[in-house]
C-alpha cells in the first residue's frame, strides 16, 4: 500500500489531533472571555473513533500523533486514547500540546500509557501577568506540570510562548535564558490574528519573529539543526516550522514559528477536529467530513479513501493562498482547530 503522498509530493506522516474544543483557560488571544459555545457532546469523536481514525491512518503512513485541543487534559478517556494510540505499530511517536494546568496529576499517568513527550504553552514568567493573559491560569500549577514531565521523562519538553507587543514582549530574554538550566526547547511563537478568538486589538500586538530571533542572536546564540532529541531516533516525523539555536553553554534550544515563514513547503501535517473533520490545511477552509461515513459503519476502507482525499486536497501554500483571498480561509481560533 502506498503512503499518503499529496499533489505537491509531500509525504504526510503527522498528524494532530483535537481531542475537544474545551479549555479550562481563556487566553487573550485564543478565546473570547466568555469562552467559545462547546460543540455538543454527540458531535464530539468518541475515544475510540479518534483511535480507529488513528489506526486506519497508521496504515497510510502516519507515524506521528500529536493531542491538542482546546485542552486535551479535559478530556475525559484521554489516558485510554494515548494507550490506544501506543498500540498501534507504526505509531511510534505520541505528543501533546497542554497548558500545563493539570500536566502534574497527569505526566506519569500519560508516560505509562505511552505519551513520549508534550509540548507546554507558557507565555510569561510572572504570576499576575499569567493571570492575566489566561484569564484564569495559576502559573505554579505549570511550572509544577513542567517539573513533572521532565521528571517522568516525557521528553525532550518544548515550551510553546506567544509573544504579544506590551503584553509580554520585555520577557523575551526571561524565557529564553530557562534554557541553560533545562533541557528544554523554547519555541517563541508570532501571534496569529484570528477572527474568532474575540480579540480584535488589530496588528500592534504583532510582534515579528524576526524581531525576536535577532534579540536571541544578540545573547550569543548560534544556529542548530533542530532540537536534536525530538528528530534524532524519531525519523524526523515532524516537519515542523521552527528554526532552532542554542545559547552558549545551554543545556536547551530556542526557536522561532511564524505563519509567515515559507514553512509550507515542508508540510506534512494533517489535523483532525474534535468533531471529525480532516482539514488538509491550518489555513484553508476545505474540510473532509469522517464522523457521518463513521457513524454509518464505513469499513475500513472508505475512511482510508477520506483520508487520502484530504491528503490529495492540500493546497501548495495555504499562506500564499490566505494571503490572496484574505477574506477567505479557516479563520477558526487554534482552540476549534487544535493549535
Ligand atoms: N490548550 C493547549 C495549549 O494551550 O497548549 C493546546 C491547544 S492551543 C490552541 C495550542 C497552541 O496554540 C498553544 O501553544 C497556544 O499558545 C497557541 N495559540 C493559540 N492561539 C494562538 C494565536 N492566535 N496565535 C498564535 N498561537 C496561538
Ligand atoms: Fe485554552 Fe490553549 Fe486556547 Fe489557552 S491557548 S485558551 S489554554 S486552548
Amino acid at each position: 500500500m502506498t503512503g499518503l503522498i499529496d499533489a505537491f509530493g509531500r509525504e504526510i506522516t503527522y498528524l494532530r489531533v483535537s481531542v475537544t474544543d474545551k479549555c479550562n483557560l481563556r487566553c487573550i488571544y485564543c478565546m473570547p472571555e466568555e469562552g467559545v459555545p462547546p460543540k455538543s457532546h454527540s458531535d464530539i469523536l468518541r475515544i475510540e473513533e479518534f483511535a480507529r481514525i488513528a489506526r486506519i491512518a497508521s496504515q497510510l503512513g502516519i507515524t506521528h500523533v500529536r493531542l491538542t485541543g482546546g485542552e486535551p487534559l479535559v478530556r475525559k478517556g484521554i489516558l485510554t486514547l494515548v494507550h490506544l494510540l501506543s498500540e498501534i505499530p507504526g505509531i511510534y511517536d505520541i505528543s501533546m500540546t497542554t497548558n500545563g494546568m493539570l500536566l502534574a496529576g497527569f505526566a506519569s499517568h500519560l508516560r505509562k500509557s505511552g505519551l513520549n513527550r508534550v509540548n507546554v504553552s507558557l507565555d510569561t514568567l510572572k504570576p499576575e501577568r499569567f493571570k492575566e493573559i489566561t484569564r484564569c491560569g495559576d502559573l505554579d500549577q505549570v511550572l509544577d506540570g513542567l517539573k513533572a514531565a521532565e521528571d517522568v521523562g516525557l521528553s525532550p519538553v518544548r515550551i510553546n510562548t506567544v509573544v504579544l507587543n506590551g503584553v509580554n514582549r520585555d520577557e523575551v530574554k526571561d524565557l529564553a535564558m530557562l534554557t541553560l538550566d533545562h533541557p528544554w526547547a523554547v519555541r517563541f511563537i508570532e501571534f496569529m490574528p484570528f477572527w474568532d478568538n474575540g480579540w480584535r486589538f488589530g496588528d500592534s500586538y504583532v510582534t515579528p519573529i524576526s524581531e525576536i530571533r535577532e534579540e536571541i542572536v544578540l545573547l550569543g546564540a548560534y544556529p542548530v539543526e533542530s532540537d536534536e532529541k525530538c528528530s534524532e531516533g524519531k525519523k524526523g516525523t515532524e516537519s515542523g516550522p521552527a528554526g532552532y539555536m542554542k545559547l552558549p553553554g545551554a543545556r536547551g534550544s530556542i526557536g522561532f514559528i511564524s505563519m509567515k515563514d515559507h514553512i509550507c513547503s515542508g508540510c506534512n501535517r494533517l489535523r483532525l477536529t474534535a468533531d471529525g473533520f480532516l482539514l488538509p490545511c491550518l489555513l484553508s477552509d476545505i474540510s473532509v467530513d469522517l464522523r457521518t461515513p463513521l457513524r454509518e459503519g464505513a469499513a475500513d476502507d472508505v475512511i482510508e479513501e477520506l483520508i487520502r482525499k484530504a491528503a490529495s486536497l492540500k493546497p501548495e501554500s495555504g499562506y500564499a493562498a490566505k494571503a490572496m483571498a484574505s477574506s477567505a480561509g479557516n479563520n477558526l481560533s487554534l482552540s476549534k482547530i487544535g493549535g
